[in-house]
This record gives structure tokens, sequence and C-alpha cells, in this order.
């Protein structure tokens, strides 16, 4: 199943920009060969206050036995990302284009703004950011529901030079108190709640919280908190408009309504032009593998690199719909929501509400509603909407889809199974889809096919962008040519990349640089085919090793959800007295299905079948649900804890819901 290849139809390739395999080899090569000038071209669609200096666009050393680790892009040029976003777009004509469809959690609660408008709003923000005192290089964290205002002021913050550190708004006022001391954050910038689905999250209340708790536990003091009033707005019947002040506090000397600020304000803002190595975000890492790092992304490069992947990655086009799912508390939602369409002048959507709500096919209608034509997503989103279809008598009811071409994928590998299904059913067999390997780190796509050049193969994230040199090394640091299976690499920067950990440069080299000098080690593992296509295998945390064969859970895992029955699963090693290493497979049947001896028996032989009789689990466990984070990724080291009956499962802050670790404790098997 994994190995079939399914070219790009005619519907995708006669309109991209690269539509041959051939035309995508030339220009990556060029982009490695005469780095310089490619990049060139790719800045001369922008405004620059001082021009990139020709000779030299990239230093950098990526070997720590020769010194500190650096990478500087375009050093001496200055520009401003938000007048690069919207004051130049407008001047190019595009002042009425929508640069979002707004759709809020109600199907009844929608709207649009154009670039002009934007350009306004972030504006008068921008100046009441500067009358309150905020100045370039404060940093600024925000704790947003996906409101426009959440846009306008990253952008406000760009503007002005003053560094965004958003904090996605799942998360718990721990997690926010740690980032804002971290980020030694001035100011936090709120919405006094939201609805998503059937419930009401009061984001005031939790940024009270975490204030207090940040100066309390961290001695750091947050100056100020800005609110947008969005409850009042969105509550159906208003019956709750007059409790909703009892659930947060107001304190009349830090607290300010976003409205109030803006008040008076005018929109004109000059930018402030700031140097192409100054920082553009701090952001924190989802934490699937330990305490967060506060990754930082400065502005030419970023910007450069975030356009040029939109661009080729998902071939946009002036009159394209596009659409990302994710929140921008993520970095899928910073360059993939934000900064990249603005960079193209595209039209994107932005969706506040879940993809449950007020149906299952929430998703599917907002696709149709707006003739949406790109379309962006996560595995495990993918994975739970399956589960709510019948698969096997067909019986899916969809609206028209036949808006879409281009289909995206990140966040994990994607399995075959949920491939497929995205493929035929969402794709229609006619879109090309993209499945985009990157992390907080790499600010933008390093691996991933492109619509109209890569013939696809379900699972397989397929070749570098322009511009990025992966490597395969095994454990000893030589150089894994051909096919062949380890650790995923880069052997030099692009301009994208991460610059260094918030103030702590140490961590930075350790993580990053110190496994392998003269590489950034992704941590992630990967496999190149016979065909050269790159396949990522999960984190190298979560490799098996039964018997002395090598295999990553994803393998694994992609076979067990091949299963109709099964909607996802996750595998951990167990440890072995024979064999090292044991399978422990957690499975999640899909709605009202049973778990019983007869599937443990299919699932057993289906992996024997598949892989080998060497990986054949030693126990399946019935799982109620996954324990991932808020940005869905499964924690597999609490698996790990599970699978061995050990209660000791650390920091689970940032899980989405710890309730279901208890739950998987009971449900072991007797056996186990
Ligand atoms: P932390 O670094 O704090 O543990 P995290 O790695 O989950 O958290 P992100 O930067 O959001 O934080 O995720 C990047 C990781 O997600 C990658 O290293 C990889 O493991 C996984 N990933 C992302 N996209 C893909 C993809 N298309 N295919 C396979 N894996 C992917
Ligand atoms: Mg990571």
């Amino acid at each position: 199943m994994s190995s079939r290849m399914y070219k790009p139809t005619d519907h995708v390739i006669k309109k991209s920009y690269l539509p041959s395999i051939q035309k995508y080899k030339e220009m990556y090569e060029r982009s490695l060969t005469e780095s310089e000038l490619f990049w060139t071209e790719v800045a001369q669609e922008f405004q620059w206050h001082v021009a990139p200096k020709p000779g030299g666009f990239m230093k950098y050393n990526f070997d720590i036995t020769k010194g500190r680790v650096f990478v500087k892009f375009m050093e001496e040029a200055e520009l401003n990302v938000c007048y690069n976003l919207l004051d130049r777009n407008v001047k190019n004509g595009f002042g009425d284009k929508i640069a979002f469809f707004w759709e809020g959690n109600s199907p009844d609660d929608y709207t649009r703004i154009t670039y002009r408008k934007l350009l306004d709003l972030v504006c008068q923000f921008a100046n009441g950011l500067l009358a309150k005192g905020i100045r370039k290089g404060d940093r600024v964290a925000v704790y947003m529901p996906m409101i426009l205002e959440a846009v306008i002021c990253m952008l406000a913050c760009a503007r002005i030079g003053a560094v965004h550190t958003v904090v996605f708004a799942g998360f718990s006022s721990d997690a926010l108190a740690e980032r804002l001391s971290d980020a030694k954050a001035k100011l936090l910038v709120t919405a006094d709640g939201a609805w998503r689905g059937e419930r009401m999250y009061v984001y005031k209340r939790t940024c009270d919280d975490a204030i207090e708790k940040a100066r309390t536990f961290f001695k750091h003091r947050v100056d100020m908190c800005m609110v947008v009033n969005h409850l009042d707005r969105v509550t159906p019947g208003g019956s709750l408009k007059s409790e909703i002040k009892d659930l947060y506090n107001w304190n009349e000397e830090t607290d300010i309504w976003w409205h109030e600020v803006l008040e008076g304000e005018s929109n004109i803002c000059p930018p402030e032009w700031v140097a192409a190595e100054d920082p553009l975000f701090v952001l924190y890492t989802s934490g699937s593998t330990g305490k967060p790092k506060g990754v930082v992304h400065t502005t030419a490069g970023y910007l450069m690199y975030a356009a040029a992947t939109f661009r080729y990655v998902f071939d946009y086009h002036r009159r394209d719909v596009y659409w990302c799912t994710a929140d921008v508390g993520w970095i899928t939602g910073h360059t993939y929501v934000v900064y990249a369409p603005l960079a193209n002048a595209a039209t994107s959507v932005m969706f506040e509400g879940t993809p449950y709500f007020p149906k299952v096919d929430r998703y599917w209608s907002i696709i149709n509603k707006y003739k949406v034509t790109q379309f962006y997503t996560a595995p495990t989103a993918i994975r739970a909407l399956m589960a709510h279809y019948n698969v096997e008598d067909g019986n899916l009811t969809m609206p028209d889809l036949s808006s879409l071409r281009v289909l995206g994928s990140v966040g994990e590998p994607i399995n075959p199974a949920a491939w497929l299904w995205y493929y035929t059913r969402i794709g229609k067999e006619r879109c090309s889809i993209v499945d985009t390997f990157w992390q907080t780190e790499t600010g933008g796509h390093v691996i991933t096919g492109l619509p109209g050049a890569t013939p696809m193969k379900p699972g397989a994230a397929g070749f570098p962008f322009f511009g990025v040199e992966p490597k395969i090394l095994n454990e000893d640091g030589i150089e894994i040519e051909g096919p062949g299976e380890g650790y995923l690499v880069f052997a030099r920067p692009w301009p994208g990349m991460m610059r260094t950990l918030l103030e702590d440069q140490d961590r930075f080299e350790r993580v990053y640089f110190s496994k392998f000098p003269g590489y950034y080690c992704t941590g992630d593992g990967v496999r190149r085919d016979e065909d050269g296509y790159l396949w990522i295998t999960g984190r190298i945390d979560d490799m098996l090793n039964v018997s002395g064969h090598l295999m990553s859970t994803a393998e694994v895992e992609g076979v067990l959800a091949s299963d109709p029955r099964v909607s996802e699963a996750a595998v951990v090693p167990k440890p072995h007295e024979v064999k090292g290493e044991a399978l422990y497979c957690f499975v999640v049947l899909k709605e009202g299905l049973q778990f019983d001896a007869d599937l443990v028996k299919t699932l057993t032989l289906l992996v024997r079948q598949k892989i080998g009789a060497f990986a054949a689990p030693d126990t399946i466990q019935n799982a109620p649900g996954l324990p991932k984070t808020r940005s869905g990724k499964i924690m597999r080291r609490i698996l790990r804890k599970i699978a061995v009956g050990d209660h000791e499962v650390g920091d689970i802050s940032t899980l989405a819901d710890p309730g279901v670790v208890e739950e998987l404790f009971n449900n072991r098997p007797a056996e186990a």
C-alpha cells in the first residue's frame, strides 16, 4: 500500500509553478549552488529600508568544536515585516482584497477584513501600544483565541519592533506563568473569553491567575493586561452577559480593554525599521519531549523563507482561498496563518471553532462556503474526523469540495490509512497532498512535496525545500548515502531557521548541535527509500529495538491503524528480558466498537504480516483516548510509563486532557 505512487493530476499541474519533478530538481540544485541569487530573487519582492548587500548573505557556524553556533542572514539589511505584509500589498493594489474570511465558532458568526482595513487596525493598535510605553525589543505575551485581534496584535508588535510571544490559549495558568516569566513579558494581551463548540473558556481568568503566579513563583511582574471584549459579541442570547463579569477580576490599575487602547489613536503609524537579525518573535515548542524551549526567530530570513515556502508548497495563486486550521499559538499558526499568507497577499480563512461543532462536517462546510483551494491540517484531526464516517460502506455525505487543489498535512507522520482517506474522500483523487515536515525551530517547511512536481507516496514527506540540505547520519555520525535510515540532520542553515533559545545559548547548542558537530540535529529519525523519498520515522527517542531489529513507532502504528476498526494507535517499547524491547500498543477504537480477544488476534497477525514476526506486539491495550499535547501530539514518554506501570509520569502540564492518564493506568490488561 505504502509504496504506490500517486502522480499529480492535471487539475493540479495546469496551475502549478513547478509542473514537474525535473523543474523542482533544477531549482533545488540552484538553491544550493547559487544560494545568494536564489534568495535575491525572493528578496526583490519585498520592500527594504536598507537593501541586503550582495556577497555573503549567509554567515554561520554549525560546528561547536570551532566556537559558538550562530546563523546570520542579510545581516546589514533593514526592513519591517508588518510594512511588507500590509502597506506593501496595499500599495501594490491589494487594498480591497480580503486578507481574512473570519469564521466564528457559531456558523452564524462570520466577518471579513481587507488588507486596507487590517492595516488601519494594526496601525491604531500599534499606536496604542506605543502610547502605553511598549517599545522596540519589549516582549509582549499573547494569549488569545482565534480572533482577528490576535493577528492584529502580532502585526502591531512587528510594526513597532516589539517581540511577541504567543502562548496557546489552551495552556493552564501554570504553563502561562512560566512562559510569561521566562520571556520577561511586560504586557499580556488576551480576550475575556470565547466559545469553542459548546464550551465557554474564560481566558481573562487564566491570565489573572498566571500573572499572580508569575509574581509569586517567578518574581516576574507583568505591567499590563489588555483585554478584547469578545464574549459580549458572541454569547448566545446575552443571558450570560451580566454573569460573565463575575468570572474574572478587573484590576483598574493594570487591566485595560482593547477598544479603549484603540480609542483616539490614529490609523497612521510609521513602521520601526529593524535590522535583519533583530528578533521578530519568541515561541515555545509544544513540549512533547520535556520543558518547552523558547525558540527565537528573527526578521529578514524568517520572512523570506515563510514567503517562499508558502508560494511553492501550497502553490498559491492570486485568486485562491487558503485555509490553515492551526491555532496561532503554534508555529504553524505563526508562519502559515499569519506571516506567510500575508507576505503573498493571500486570502485566507481563519476559524475560531472546532471541527465537531455544530456538526462533524464543519470543516467541509467551511471549505464549501468559502470555496477553499488549499486546506492545511494535522493527521490527528484527519483521523478523528475519519472515525466519524463509516469508511467501509462509503456512507459519506459531504458538501461539494471541488474547489480544493492542494491538501496539506503537518505535525506528525501521516499514516497511510489517513492519507488515503484524505486523498480519496476529501481530495476526490485529484488534489495533491503535501506532507510538510518541519519544527518550531525550522520556521517553515523543510521536507515536503510540491503539489505539481512531486509524485506522492502515502506517508512520505518527500524532498527538501529550496536551500535545505538534509543528511542521514548513523549513531556514529557517519553519513548514510542512498537508501537507509538514521538521524535527520541539516548540513547548512536556511534563512528561516531559529537563531537561538531565548537567553539560553548553551541549551541551544547542547540540544541541536552537540550530538553531531557541524550539523543541526532535528531529533527526528528518517528513512530514505530507493527513489530518494524521505520518510520521517518519528522522534529518535521513539525508535523500537526488538531483538536487534530497529523499527519506528510510526511504522507499527500505521499498520495497526490500517484496520478499519482502529481510529488511532500508539506504540511504545517496553523492556523485555530476552528481546531487549517488546512492543506495547495502545489502540483507540472507532465509536461504538467493541474491544475483544478477536481484535487483539487480528491486529497481532496484521503486524506480523506487514512488518515481520519479530514485530509482533506483546501487549495490545484498549485505550479510551491517548495522552496528547495541546497541539495534538501523542506524548509517548507517558505511554512508556503506563506500559511498565510506573506512576511517576513527570510533568503533564502540557497535556490536553490529563484525566486520560489515570484511565489508561486503570485499563492495563492483566497480563501486562
Ligand atoms: P518539543 O520540541 O517541545 O518536544 P514538539 O517537537 O512536538 O515539542 P513542534 O516544533 O511543534 O514541537 O513539532 C515538531 C515535531 O513534529 C517534529 O520534530 C516532528 O517530530 C513532528 N512533525 C512535524 N511535522 C511532521 C511531518 N509532516 N511528518 C512527521 N513528523 C512531523
Ligand atoms: Mg521538538
